[in-house]
């Protein structure tokens, strides 16, 4: 297992760490330069972000600071009503693997969406969506038809996915693959020759619970194991999806975790990825980012 006790070359930052300090919003050309005046090596940055810059100017400004990305986030959302909805979800993914092209991604992160309709979504002003059926195994149906035609696409441009699985507690809102092991049955159903083109991204948030999460690490193997995200998992949480806590102030054993992932043959980043309405998002910018350094460097 590498020792990053004395550095953090395998420090990565995913931009919803610090997009909105004290509720100012931290644009991403802003992010950027922060991270790369620490010496971050990485980040993962998330489309909308990028599209308030622009993808040019993005894709310029990494080349100028030497920074990489460890993943983009995020293509998915498979689930759909009828053909319109189909065609913007595939018009949409497309986009998405055009813009990880452009950022020279390892990969594009995906979450798979859960009952369609059900997710909170911007035009409505971050209200509640109403689920449009109650069937969650349609949902599953039509998420393995959506890996399975982006992966051709993806094929073509040279663009790994990476199924994120999510916590059961996402399984209607956002994603219906909830377990490293369902996310490697469809990986192993669609991509059989382990290619490299279709893996996982392992988040500890998301997994550190799973009885099985060791001997399905393992299984993934180097080949499935495109992304690795860490934070810690709060005791308790207040927010389903905006409490999740700064890693060491919860209870994911991360080493353990990292070590199993390294075991199995991963040797990229460990990407940072916290959203903390009530906490380190009221922080100024510096001090999370500085906190992440000593933090990975001490706790994962
Ligand atoms: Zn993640």
């Amino acid at each position: 297992m590498r020792d990053f006790s004395s550095d953090h070359r395998w420090l990565s930052i995913n931009t919803a760490t610090v997009r909105k300090q004290r509720g100012e919003p931290w644009p991403l050309p802003k992010i950027l330069d922060a991270c790369a005046a620490r010496g971050i090596r990485a980040v993962s940055p998330w489309r909308d972000q990028v599209a308030a810059a622009g993808l040019a100017a993005i894709a310029a400004q990494l080349e100028a600071l030497d920074l990489e990305l460890s993943g983009y986030c995020r293509g998915g959302l498979f689930t759909y009503t009828d053909d319109a909805s189909r065609r913007a979800m595939r018009e949409d993914n497309l986009r998405a693997l055009d813009e990880a092209c452009t950022l020279n991604a390892p990969c594009l992160v995906l979450v798979v969406g859960g009952l369609p309709g059900a997710l909170a979504s911007h035009a409505s002003g971050g209200a509640p969506g109403r689920p449009a059926h109650r069937d969650i195994a349609l949902a599953r149906t039509q998420v393995a038809e959506g890996v399975a035609w982006l992966l051709d696409e993806a094929r073509t441009r040279r663009m790994p996915l990476a199924i994120e699985p999510l916590h059961p507690m996402y399984a209607a809102d956002r994603a219906c693959v909830n377990t490293m092991s369902q996310a490697l049955d469809l990986c192993d159903a669609l991509d059989p020759d382990r290619s490299g083109a279709l893996g996982v991204a392992v988040d500890a948030y998301h997994v550190w619970w799973d009885p099985q999460l060791q001997a399905q690490v393992q299984r993934a193997g180097r080949e499935r194991l495109l992304a690795f995200h860490v934070c810690d998992w709060l005791v308790p949480t207040t927010d389903l999806l905006e409490d999740r806590g700064m890693m060491g102030d919860g209870v994911i054993d991360l080493p353990r975790l990292r070590g199993w992932v390294e075991d199995a043959g991963f040797a990229g980043y460990s990407e940072v990825e916290i959203f903390s309405r009530a906490n380190w998002w009221q922080r100024e910018g510096g001090e999370v980012l500085d906190t992440c350094i000593e933090r990975h460097r001490r706790c994962v």
